[in-house]
């Protein structure tokens, strides 16, 4: 992989940590990426040149929900609208 020099900032919520725009977050957040989702990434991430697809988007908003229900947990009796969503996602991907 060749390193653009290009930086931007983590996609995580809430954070600001500026990196290499070869990685999508910081490594603090990568590592809470659920494993299936970083695969995901692999697998649909753009090659160079080309527009993201919207498998790629779709994955990049997973793995952004899926560390901020890890770090912001919803209080138990409020809708865990990003559980939802995620689950909606990987149910789709699935079929
Ligand atoms: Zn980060």
């Amino acid at each position: 992989m060749t390193i653009s020099g290009k930086m931007h900032i983590c996609r995580a919520y809430g954070c600001n940590w500026r990196i290499n725009e070869e990685f999508l977050m910081c490594y603090k957040h990568w590592q809470k990426v659920p494993a299936v989702l970083k695969a995901s990434i692999y697998a649909t991430m753009p090659k160079r040149g080309e527009l993201p697809s919207i498998e790629y988007a779709r994955t990049v908003r997973a793995c952004i929900n899926a560390v901020k229900a890890l770090e912001y947990p919803a209080p138990a009796d409020v809708s865990t609208s990003a559980a939802d969503q995620l689950e909606g996602l990987s149910n789709a991907d699935d079929r």
